[in-house]
């Protein structure tokens, strides 16, 4: 099983902010509608894990640190599923 913990970002109040609302480098708005990106987001689909943070690229690399986690644990994750169910 694959999993995903697709990155978004968000306004202060919480509401998404979409690719659309264009940002400079800093993080400040150029779309008159939003009021700036606040936070990026990722959850992944496991359940298990979220992370909410000011800084994109940090999000972006505990997100990737989680996922490939997922991928190396797989095998030892079976294991202890099936000695717990014995
Ligand atoms: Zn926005
Ligand atoms: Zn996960």
């Amino acid at each position: 099983m694959a999993y995903r913990a697709p990155l978004t970002n968000h306004h202060a109040d919480g509401t998404l902010c979409p690719a659309e609302h264009k940002h400079t480098s800093s993080g400040k708005a150029l779309h008159p509608d939003c009021p700036g990106r606040a936070y990026t987001q990722a959850i992944c689909s496991c359940g298990g894990w979220e992370m909410k943070q000011s800084g994109k690229g940090y999000v972006n690399e505990s997100r990737k640190r989680h996922l490939s986690g997922h991928a190396q644990g797989l095998k030892v994750l079976r294991d202890l599923l099936r000695l717990d169910g014995s």
